[in-house]
Formats: C-alpha cells, structure tokens, sequence
C-alpha cells in the first residue's frame, strides 16, 4: 500500500521516528511520499527522505498557509530547489479560506506559478483544497492542460467538486482518514468515485482514522482507509490496495527506483 501524504518529518514523531516507519512497513506500506510545506521544514524533509530513501520520496512545495509576505523568496526556493534535486511531486500547494483570507491575492499567485513549475518540470501536483475549490478550478480553469496532472490530497468535495475534478481527466482524489468519521459525508460521494480515481493517504500527523480519533495519525494507519474503501465499494482489500497502488506508482512515477537512491535499507531498520 502507499501513503501519498504524511509529514513524518515533524516534531509529533522526533521521538520515534524509525519506528513509525518500521510500523508502516509492517503493515505493508511500501512507500510514503512527503510533501514539504515551507524553507522552513525542507531539510528536515529531506533528511527523512535521505534516511529511508527506499520508503520516503520527497515532494517541494509552498503550501498556502504558509503564503506570506515573504513568498515571492519561498517561491524561488522552491524553483531552486526542483533544478537541483530529484522530487516526486510539486506540493504540498493549493488555496486554503478556512484559516484565513488575509493573504488570497498571493495564495492565488504562488498556486498558479507553482502549477506552472510543475509543468515545466514534468511533476505532478498535490493540492491542498480548503473552503477553496472554487478558487482552485477557476485558475485550473484558465491555466489547465493535459501536462497539468496531480491529486486533491485529502478530498472531502461535494459530488459536483468531484465531477469538476473529474472533468479535467488528469487528477487522482487522495482519501485519508476523514471517510472513517461518523459525521463524513464522503462517504455518500464514493459511488461516484471508481477506485482508478483514488489514492491512499493519511496526512500524518492528522487526520487520524476511526477508532483511534484524536491520537497522532501515522502511516501504519493505511490499511485502516483501504479496509472502509473495500467496504465501500464492496471490494476486497487486495484490490483496494492494488489499484490505487497502481495509482499512485503511474502518478507519482515511483518505479523504478534509481541507483542513486542510497539510504538505509529495509534489512537494516
Ligand atoms: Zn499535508
């Protein structure tokens, strides 16, 4: 299985990092990919991806709450950053009106000029949509084509944000833990979602899944999404898994590894 979102990079795990990876691997996930959100958590990003170079691919990226005054700097990183090193994704990016508005002129600009960088460099997107799908469909709107591809990681869309998804034909949804919750509506939307259209993802540290609501999520947590999308869609696990591994692989071009990736090996952990 694989997770397609976790920050196992942040403090939640500094005390037992190696060992949340390890309880990933024995729970079947083969690899995690790690967005970073800002200057200020790359490196310890990529320290991660370093150490398990196996497990843990990295992804570059200014996410929008972190869109400030300063983000015109935090996007020439980022630029400097995808002409120096290998990255499976441009992200995480996207707009977010829930935290706040104050800054939605430039949430606007650095979504757009980072979709734009992932074309060019021939990446897919991950895009963080909150109380901002509107926002978001109307700059894909204008700027979309087919080299434009990524996933809305943890979607939690009406119907009618799905068919719009949909509609672009070059975009996954990432289903984390918020379709275990009692009160989701995701759940509802499902039926229209075929699993060729699914990714997994936990967004470690949130987001944790029912029943263990309110601890720290980790990406051991996956099989525990797989199991409700199998239920869902009244398929087995194995197929839950293979297809949106499949999924994730075609998207995130995971395979196969280069020879340069040299951290430390499964057999060492
Ligand atoms: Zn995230």
């Amino acid at each position: 299985m694989i997770d397609t979102h976790a920050h196992l990079y942040s403090e939640e795990f500094d005390a037992d990092r190696d060992d949340t990876v390890k309880r990933a691997v024995e729970k079947g996930v083969s690899h995690i990919i790690i967005p970073s959100t800002s200057k200020d958590d790359f490196d310890a990003m990529m320290k991660l991806c370093n150490d398990y170079a196996e497990i843990c691919f990295p992804a570059v990226g200014l996410h929008p709450t972190s869109v400030k005054d300063g983000y015109v700097d935090e996007l020439a990183f980022v630029e400097k950053q995808l002409d120096s090193n290998r990255f499976v994704a441009v992200g995480e990016i996207g707009i977010d009106c829930y935290w706040s508005t104050d800054y939605i002129v430039q949430q606007r600009d650095a979504f757009e000029k980072q979709v734009k960088l992932a074309e060019r460099h021939n990446l897919p997107v991950i895009i963080h949509a909150r109380n901002s799908f509107d926002e978001i469909f109307s700059i894909l709107d204008r700027i979309h084509n087919s080299n434009v591809r990524g996933v809305f990681h943890g979607f939690s869309g009406t119907r009618e944000d799905y068919l719009k998804i949909r509609e672009y034909g070059t975009f996954k949804t990432g289903i984390g833990g918020v379709i275990t919750f009692k009160n989701s509506k995701l759940p509802q939307v499902m039926d229209i979602i075929p699993v060729t259209d699914i990714v997994l993802e936990t967004d470690a540290p949130y987001l944790t899944p029912h029943p263990y609501r309110g601890q720290r999520n980790e990406s051991s947590r996956i099989p525990i999404i797989a199991q409700k999308i199998a239920e869902l869609k009244n398929i087995s696990v194995e197929e839950v898994d293979q297809i949106t591994s499949e999924n994730a692989k075609t998207l995130f071009h995971l395979s196969p590894l280069l020879p340069s990736q040299q951290g430390r090996r499964l057999d060492t952990m």
